[in-house]
């Protein structure tokens, strides 16, 4: 499973050894406070790969203050020149996507086709809002009663801080820092213990494009809740933007109160995928292999759980079936394979343990269902038939390559089956007939619905969730608004 030869393995360190391993503090890097390191882990080999500083509360709040001094003159600085960093860096990125997408393959696991397609959408977000730098404006318009004139006008938030998750160690960052750069604010960024070097090295990108110093700042740390929580509650920082699992989003939430702090929160997801008997059941199948296992199943846009009607429910399970179990997992590096590694073997036992719980209930593995390989966390990918209803799988987001199916018999029976979960964030739907395509979107309980597509990201598009998926938008129009406070000024002329 890890054929590596000896010119693949130089260029492997090769990669990793250009990335700064510090913290990025005012432009400065520097070691963390106590000297102590974060080993980063190979989830393909189980082999350290480098280490990264390990940054302390202190570290924490230093990258803050850098943040803070930085503010008040890259909120002056004109929008077209923020937007021109942007644009630079968009253009970096794209000449040194087969350095990152390794990188990235190397650290977080997944192919490195994955990896190039992660880095062109990430990169993407740079260039949107490049665009939307120089497109902020504001409001003239005057009072009902013709007595006073009302002036609006869009201001920097202020500093920010960005924790970021693993799955996408470059896109989850990019939705932030390309809109907080444009909008005029300065932040800190705490990319996740597992994946902190595509991060760095983005940092290196941007510094390149001239983005000036102390405006983006980097602390790397395994101590999160010790160096995030004093950040949350320091009067300085005036915005988060959390992308993680709903119950730290939870947590944040709660600390940020004390200061009423503007917050963002894209949380977990729980992504019914419906299939009406009138679907063009070939796009289908097609759907179903991007909403699944794009990013080996770890997205919270996942397919979490299929939902048949049952005139097709045996045809569409035997082909899903067929294209999962020809699926090559392997190494993200190699050539050829599809499907890497799951992030760390607390990941692997999880998915292990809710597929278990579901073949005790009742459900049949028509494919896969088990571990692959002596060392890296590969898990096989699987289809599950008959699936009970009581099943956790259905409830918890899975995070893995794993697709229960299970069927329906009406329009309404498919919509409440979709909208019985705590989550929603996105939903997939399958139909060729356009009034049931409306209704059922407007019926289902999620920011974004995936019509006869299945994938929604997109940089030009607003993502977002609903219910215990969170609130807040990136991308699109609405992702600039999360870093502008509007100010009124009314004027007696
Ligand atoms: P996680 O445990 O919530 O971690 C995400 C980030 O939060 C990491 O940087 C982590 O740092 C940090 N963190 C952990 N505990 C913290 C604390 N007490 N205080 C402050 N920060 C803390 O989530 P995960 O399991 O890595 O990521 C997967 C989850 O993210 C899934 O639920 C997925 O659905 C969700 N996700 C959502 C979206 C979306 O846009 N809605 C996109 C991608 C992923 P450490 O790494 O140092 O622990």
């Amino acid at each position: 499973m890890t054929t590596t030869t000896s010119e693949q393995a130089q260029r492997e360190r090769d990669v990793v050894g250009a990335v700064p391993t510090d913290l990025l503090i005012g432009g400065q890097r520097v070691e963390g406070g106590d000297g102590l390191r974060v080993e980063v882990v190979d989830p393909a080999t189980e082999e350290v790969l480098t280490s990264v500083a390990d940054g302390t509360a202190e570290d924490g709040r230093r990258a803050l203050a850098a943040a803070a001094a930085a503010q008040g003159e890259w909120g002056r600085t004109p929008p077209r020149e923020r937007g021109e960093v942007l644009r630079r860096a968009w253009e970096l990125i794209a000449e040194r996507t087969e350095d990152l997408a390794l990188l990235m393959t190397l650290e977080m696991g997944k192919s490195l086709a994955e990896s190039r397609g992660e880095i062109a959408y990430a990169s993407e977000f740079f260039r949107w809002f490049s665009e939307e730098a120089v497109r902020i404006d504001g409001r003239w318009s005057t009072s009902p009663d013709g007595q006073t004139r009302l002036l609006t006008m869009r201001q920097p938030v202020g500093p920010c801080l960005f924790v970021t998750p693993w799955n996408f160690p470059m896109a989850m960052g990019t939705r932030k820092i390309g809109p907080a750069i444009a909008a005029g604010c300065t932040m800190v960024v705490k990319p996740a213990s597992q994946t902190p070097l595509t991060m760095s090295a983005l940092a290196e990108v941007l510094t390149e494009a001239g983005l000036p110093p102390g405006v983006l700042n980097v602390v790397t740390t395994s101590r999160t809740g010790e160096v995030v929580e004093p950040l949350v509650r320091d009067g300085r920082l005036r915005k988060l933007s959390f992308t993680g699992s709903t119950p730290v989003g939870r947590l944040l939430v709660e600390q940020s109160a004390q200061q009423l702090l503007r917050t963002s929160m894209e949380l977990g997801g729980n992504a019914p995928f419906v299939v009406f008997d009138d679907a063009d059941l070939d796009a289908a199948v097609d759907g179903a292999m991007l909403a699944k296992m794009r990013n080996m199943g770890e997205a919270c846009t996942s397919a979490n759980r299929f939902h048949v009607q049952r005139g097709v429910l045996e045809d569409f399970t035997a082909r899903l079936t067929e294209r999962m179990g020809s699926l090559v997992v392997g190494r993200g590096t190699e050539e050829g394979v599809d499907v890497g590694p799951l992030i760390e073997e607390r990941q692997r036992r999880r998915v292990e343990e809710l597929v278990a719980d579901a073949v005790d209930g009742g459900a049949q593995v028509r494919t896969g269902g088990e571990r692959v390989g002596e060392r890296g966390y590969f898990y096989a990918p699987t289809v599950l038939a008959d699936v009970p209803a009581s099943a956790r799988l259905l409830r918890e987001e899975v995070f893995g390559p794993v697709a229960p199916v299970v069927a329906f018999d009406t329009e309404a029976d498919a919509l409440a089956q979709a909208n019985d979960t705590e989550f929603g964030l996105v939903s997939y739907v399958w139909t060729r007939d356009v009034g049931r395509a409306l209704r059922v979107s407007e019926g289902l309980e999620t920011g974004m619905v995936g019509l006869n597509q299945g994938v929604v990201s997109n940089p030009a598009a607003p993502f977002g969730g609903v219910k215990q998926s969170g609130f807040g938008r990136e991308g699109g129009r609405e992702g600039i608004e999360e870093y502008l406070e509007t100010k009124y000024v009314g004027m007696t002329l």
